[in-house]
């Protein structure tokens, strides 16, 4: 595996990723995808949502505004509680997040002389409409949940689903980190891969059937998977429960998968950091953002009953208990106090069988499209000695490489030799289903390294015997085997090989 550092220079070398704005001196931690970065992301996002879409039958996809209603934010409590602790060192002015100082020092300049942690809403804010007086207030969309949550219903009533079934949505997000950086891991604009995925809440479930808890197990290990799958080494993947204290405001628990993406750090607990955080969501977001009434009992959180649910205080950010009517049926408004009295849906789930309206509970896996493809490349990263030359492979999966194959032709200047390689490159992009490129920039070797060092598996050379045999040498990325096969089938023959990875 190599370290940020290495993957940073490698990545904007050869084109994965470049500093936004670069030329006007760059934005902090914005970056850009170039040419093999934008082939990568998509593979990466198409292979997520093939597993959790694709191949399973109880999810939906969908693909929600990054603008929405103000009032989106102020329920889900990110108004109130979406901040990070920020300190200022008084030497050097640097702006600091105080959770993740590592001493009482600043680690710019090394002063103690730092102010007392202050909150910090990490949301964008905009404006929507020509009015800049206030009322037109917008945020960008912080994650990419809550376009889900806010659909919930409609996604239930159009597509006629049962609890338990999943919404997976892939956009963009944006948070004003305090203290961005480290490549793409942390940046202020970034994509998010995120499922909700709605269960029975306890109370309606039928002997046999799995709870939250299962679901929650079940999700942590397939998503676990889904990276290991991919060829990512599971010794640099852990996964990582979460305190209660570090717990955010509506989480049951949540179990982070960590990547080792600090290798470098002398204690192998610190090596470690998020990738993805799967959460147990109870009903908290189908409640905050309901029109339907919910009793707030005054109980502190603590003593919450099974059948009661934590809610934030939409105005305080105080953390209350608030119940569902006993009796399930839906309440008069001048019978019980609204919870929501901005919301125009009742987002409870009919179930038929027990014959209640109930919130559903929500596991959410949450995945980051950058940090996924940072940890791939580390992790398919390698140098070997070749004959006293330096090798760069990056043993990237067929699914994620951002080329499948290259078409090489031994010799630049033999109009047979390019026009059949040519040929044989527009065969293979037709297909649909590989990225071929056409390189006669070099000589062979140097073509193979560079083509190497991007993780494309397989490179096909045309040469003379090619003319008239009707056959192009393979050459196998990890091994650097090469094989003779027919032009006849070459679509085939290199599909094959890809699937057989
Ligand atoms: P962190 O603790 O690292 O700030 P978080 O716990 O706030 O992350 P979540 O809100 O759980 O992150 O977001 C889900 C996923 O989105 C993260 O696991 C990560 O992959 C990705 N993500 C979050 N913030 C950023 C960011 N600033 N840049 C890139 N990816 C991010």
């Amino acid at each position: 595996m190599a370290d940020i550092e290495t993957i940073t220079s490698l990545a904007k070398r050869r084109g994965f990723a470049f500093q936004s704005s670069d030329i006007y001196g760059g934005l902090g931690s914005v970056w850009d995808y170039g040419p093999l970065g934008v082939e990568l992301v998509n593979n990466v996002k198409r292979a997520w949502w093939r597993s959790v879409v694709y191949e399973r039958d109880d999810m939906a996809g969908l693909d929600a505004g990054i603008l929405m209603n103000r009032l989106v934010w102020r329920y889900s409590g990110h108004e109130a509680t979406f901040s990070d602790p920020m300190v200022d060192c008084r030497e050097c002015q640097s702006r600091l997040r105080a959770d993740k100082l590592e001493s009482d020092k600043c680690p710019v300049c090394g002063s103690v002389n730092l102010t007392e942690p202050r909150k910090f809403n990490l949301m964008f804010r905009t404006t929507v409409g020509p009015v800049d007086d206030g009322s037109g207030l917008a945020y960008l969309r912080p994650e990419t949940a809550q376009g889900i949550f806010v659909n919930f219903k409609n996604v239930l009533d159009s597509t006629n689903r049962k609890l338990p079934f999943g919404i997976a949505q892939i956009g963009k997000a944006f948070r004003n980190e305090i203290t961005p950086g480290n490549f793409i891991f942390r940046t202020r604009e970034f994509e998010q891969m995120e499922i909700e995925f709605f269960v029975k809440p306890p109370h309606i479930l039928k002997a046999g059937e799995m709870n939250d808890e299962e679901w929650h197990d079940k999700w942590i290990e397939d998503r676990f998977n889904w990276y290991v799958g991919l060829g990512m080494r599971a010794e640099n993947l852990r996964k990582y429960e979460q305190p209660k204290a570090e717990l955010a405001h509506y989480a049951k628990r949540t179990v982070d998968l960590q990547y080792r993406f600090f290798p470098d750090r002398d204690e192998e607990d610190k090596q470690f950091d998020e990738l993805e955080g799967i959460a147990n969501r109870t009903a908290f977001d189908t409640m905050s953002h309901s029109k339907k009434l919910v009793r707030v009992n005054g109980k502190a959180p603590e003593d919450a009953g099974a059948d009661e649910y934590i809610l934030v205080d939409p105005e305080t950010g105080a953390k209350v208990v608030a119940r569902i009517k006993a009796d399930g049926k839906k309440s008069k408004d001048e019978e019980e106090p609204r919870h929501n009295p901005d919301s125009t849906a009742d987002m409870t789930y009919f179930d038929h069988e027990s014959n209640q309206h109930v919130f559903p509970y929500v596991i959410e896996p949450s995945a980051g499209v950058a940090r996924s493809v940072l940890a791939f490349l580390m992790d398919a990263y390698h140098e070997e000695m070749v004959k006293d030359d330096k090798r760069v492979v990056l043993k990237l999966h067929p699914d994620l490489a951002p080329i499948k194959v290259a078409v090489l032709p031994l010799a630049k200047n033999k109009e047979g030799i390019v026009s059949l390689a040519k040929a044989i490159k527009t065969r293979l992009q037709r297909t649909g289903s590989m990225r071929a490129v056409y390189d006669d920039t070099a000589a062979i070797g140097k073509l193979y390294r560079r083509q190497d060092e991007v993780g494309t598996p397989f490179c096909l050379t045309v040469d003379h015997l090619s003319l008239e045999d009707n056959q192009v040498t393979v050459r196998d990325r990890d091994t650097m085997e090469q094989e003779r096969v027919g032009i006849a089938d070459i679509e085939t023959t290199i599909a094959k090989k890809l699937a057989s990875r």
